[in-house]
């Protein structure tokens, strides 16, 4: 257990003694006869009411599927990125603290700083793309409010070791998110939650689930840490829709695991090809659904791909230690045959 970490004493003063909005039916119980509390439209069907806020059949749903036992340690919120922009909401008051995060990482953390006007620290993986705990801890100071790790990280592929991970849980004295947004495409497991009363991890419909367009993201944290979260977010931030397509994703579970399998093994194979190809210098190892490959002229190969075959990929040519990488998502067997025989054609 971390002894330096309390919850109360790193919530913005206002987020804690803030009252949440309410509605009538939150306070009423049972089945209602009428229900003329919220203004809404009773002729039209089936979208008429508001949505559930709280959604806690749906959260147990998922707890089935991850192993996870309790539903009041789930939050939901409109993609991870919401998960994200909470913690910034939450616990960093704007103009005063800081967050620490990983260079290269997922570009969001740095986006959702900036809009709450949240100092923004990096600190370099090595040029390996391995995480130094050590040089993460060193960069935080007593309103460092947060530290995002990301595990498997974008754009590197990499994960993160869980003994690094439960050091800097252990060792700092705030909130530490680990983003498992590609969890599911390496098995990572949400065992940290219960062992770091810190920790929040984040997952997300959209990517091993095959489910962007839904819009649904997941944090699994501490009863205290999911209460206020949901204290704080849009009452009915969960569409009717975007749960209901959820219920039938995760009905569907025994088929997502089996695609996870395919496009883990079509990403061996898109590795394997890629490293005949001359114009290829590198391919690093992924723990997730994409693969970072060092190209020889990573600009000119990105124009090429998008303006001559219609092939998009992601140009991290400019992100730090990524120099002449593209990062090139899994995608169809059709899709990756395309990309392999462009980059075949390409300067011949
Ligand atoms: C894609 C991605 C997400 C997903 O965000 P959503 O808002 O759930 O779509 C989160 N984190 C990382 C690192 C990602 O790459």
């Amino acid at each position: 257990m971390n002894p330096q970490f309390q919850l109360d004493r790193l919530v913005r003063p206002n987020i804690l003694a803030l009252k949440p909005y309410s509605c009538a039916r939150d306070e009423f119980k049972g089945n209602a006869r009428a229900m003329l509390d919220a203004n809404e439209n009773a002729r039209i069907t089936p979208y008429n009411r508001y949505p559930d806020p709280l959604n806690l059949d749906l959260k147990e749903r998922i707890c089935q599927v991850y192993g996870f036992d309790d539903p009041h340690c789930v939050f939901l919120g409109v993609g991870s990125d919401e998960c994200i922009d909470m913690v910034y909401r939450v616990f960093c008051r704007p103009g005063v603290d800081n967050v620490v995060a990983m260079n290269p990482s997922y570009g969001m953390y740095g986006v959702c700083a900036d809009i709450n006007d949240i100092e923004y620290r990096t600190v370099s993986l090595r040029p390996d793309f391995s995480l130094d705990p050590e040089a993460i801890l060193a960069a935080c100071d007593d309103n460092t409010k947060a530290i995002f790790l990301c595990s498997p990280n974008n754009p590197t592929g990499n994960c993160i070791p869980d003994e690094a991970i439960e050091l800097i849980c252990n060792r700092f004295h705030g909130i530490v998110v680990i983003d498992q947004a590609y969890g599911d495409f390496c098995g990572a497991t949400l065992d940290i939650v219960d062992k770091a009363p810190n920790a929040i991890v984040m997952r997300t419909f959209s990517k091993a689930w095959g489910h962007a367009a839904i819009r649904l993201g997941m944090a699994f944290a501490s009863r205290e840490i999911v209460a206020l979260f949901n204290k704080v977010k849009y009452p009915y931030n969960i569409s009717l829709l975007t749960r209901r397509e959820a219920e039938a994703a995760l009905d569907h579970a025994d088929k997502v695991e089996a695609i996870v399998k395919e496009i883990v093994d079509a990403r061996e194979k898109m590795a394997k090809e890629l490293a005949k190809l001359p114009i290829v210098k590198k391919i690093y190892p992924s723990d997730a659904n994409f693969l970072l490959v060092e190209v020889t002229d990573a600009n000119a190969i990105y124009q090429h791909l998008s303006q001559e075959d219609g092939i998009v990929v992601r140009n991290r040519n400019s992100v730090h230690l990524c120099n002449g990488c593209l990062r090139v998502t899994i995608g169809t067997d059709e899709e990756n045959t395309l990309l392999i025989n462009a980059l075949q054609a390409y300067g011949k």
